[in-house]
């Protein structure tokens, strides 16, 4: 009865005894903190992160930091002021949910509520992993050691034409370096992009001097060079491997936790997990959309940034919150400022609002006379009153949709 009390209040509220220890210092976790503490939650926070620097946000590793633009880009946060205990350098290894402790580096933790905020990791290139002169993008130190190729303007292959490959290709152009992208599929984007939509996008490595080597597999890397299957031989003074991240679950191994099938936390509509007293915000987690009418896993940046404040509703016991948003993400390459909201499937319509081939241009998705997503490149106002319009649902015209000169907000049944 005491321990009901400590851990949930008597109002059902969690009390200032109940422990919350928050796992990951990287968005969502420290999102996690600041949501408690600005939702008047009293009770010990902890937030654990592995990394060493003060917690940081990762968008502009592959654009300022990457060109030396900027040295970092650490949250400007107050963890002390806020009565959150940053423990750096703490390496979650395990959880015991019975007894409600994770296993550390620095010894175990016991929580009342967890949080988990493990982001994701790149995936490597099979065989590639740790090689000398072989790079992924995902933490400041990557950034770091990658300023240096930058600065040398040496001649880099980037294997993966997504969007951390556009961005680091759009950096090292600009850099001065010879740049070749390599993509297994046959266009960029081609896991999110159709290729009617992909098409232009293509064009726009070729126009800023980077070479797009689509249906291109890498046999192998060799000191100086990346060897392709077809034997073509790449001059590579360092390799960028782009091909994805998949959530940092490793650790739970054993914990019995529910994941999904990428290997992520399954969270439900509410951010919580299989286990009591456990909840999953960010990269590392899965929620079921009923918008999207599937499960998603969303990578981007928004996500991290708005889950949180669910799990911490949920924490401190405001009416029950569910998670449901509009994805948003955006994305800086080539000089365009590219932006997504939604979610669409192949089977939705897809309408094109202006020409691709001037230098800004939106795509529409829908299904049932709605917008299910909008891809806009250089188009702003389109992406926000498309977001408004997918999250009410509003049935559009699609006669007067495709005109550019008419306001999304009016091209509407
Ligand atoms: P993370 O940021 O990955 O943070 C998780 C933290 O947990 C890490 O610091 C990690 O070290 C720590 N951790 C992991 N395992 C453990 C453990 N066992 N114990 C303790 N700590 C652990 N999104 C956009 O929408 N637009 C962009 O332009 C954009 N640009 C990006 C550029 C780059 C280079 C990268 C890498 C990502 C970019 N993103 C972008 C994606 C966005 O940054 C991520 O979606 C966001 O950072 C996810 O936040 P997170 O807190 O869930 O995970």
């Amino acid at each position: 009865m005491i321990e009901q009390t400590r851990q949930r209040g008597r109002t059902g509220q969690a009390g200032p005894e109940h422990r919350v220890v928050i796992v990951g210092a990287g968005m969502a976790g420290v999102q996690t903190a600041v949501a408690l503490r600005e939702r008047g939650f009293e009770g010990p926070v902890t937030l654990l992160g592995e990394e060493l620097h003060p917690p940081y946000d990762r968008p502009p590793l592959s654009k300022a930091v990457l060109l030396g633009k900027a040295d970092g880009s650490a949250f400007d946060i107050d963890f002390d002021g806020l009565g959150v205990a940053l423990r750096l350098g703490v390496r979650a290894s395990g959880l015991r949910p019975a007894d409600r402790e994770l296993d550390t580096s620095a010894g175990p933790f016991p929580y009342d509520t967890l949080v988990l905020a493990t982001g994701a990791e790149p995936i490597g290139l099979p065989g590639t992993e740790g090689a000398p002169g072989v790079h992924v993008l995902r933490t400041l130190d990557d950034a770091a050691g990658l300023r240096g190729v930058l600065a040398g303007q040496r001649d880099v292959v980037v294997v993966g034409a997504g969007w951390i490959g556009a961005e680091f290709a759009t950096a090292a152009r600009e850099a001065g370096c010879a740049v070749t992208v390599v993509e297994a599929a046959d266009r960029p984007l081609a896991g999110t992009l159709p290729a009617e939509v992909a098409a232009p996008m293509a064009a726009w490595y070729a126009e800023a001097g980077a070479e797009l080597r689509t249906g291109a597999r890498v046999a192998r890397v060799e000191p100086g060079a990346v060897v392709l299957g077809d034997g073509a031989r790449l001059s590579a003074d360092a390799v960028v491997v782009g091909i994805g991240a998949r959530a940092a679950t490793g650790w739970l191994a054993g914990s019995g936790i529910g994941l999904g099938t990428h290997g992520e936390i399954a969270a439900d509509a509410s951010l919580r997990t299989t286990l009591p007293g456990v909840y999953a915000a960010g990269d590392c987690a899965s929620y079921p959309s009923r918008r999207s009418g599937e499960r998603l896993l969303v990578h981007h940046w928004d996500n991290a940034l708005q889950a949180p404040r669910t799990v911490a509703a949920n924490i401190v016991g405001e009416a029950p919150a569910t998670y449901d948003p509009v994805p948003y993400f955006w994305s800086e390459q080539f000089g365009r400022f590219v932006q997504y909201a939604g979610h669409h499937t192949p089977a939705d319509t897809l309408l094109w609002r202006g020409d691709p081939a001037e230098p800004s241009w939106t795509v529409c998705w829908l299904r049932d006379s709605r917008l299910t997503a909008t891809l806009t490149v250089g188009r702003p106002r389109d992406l926000t009153q498309s977001r408004k319009l997918i999250a009410t649902a509003t049935p559009m015209n699609p006669t007067t949709l495709p005109n550019p000169t008419i306001p999304l907000k009016s091209a509407t049944l």
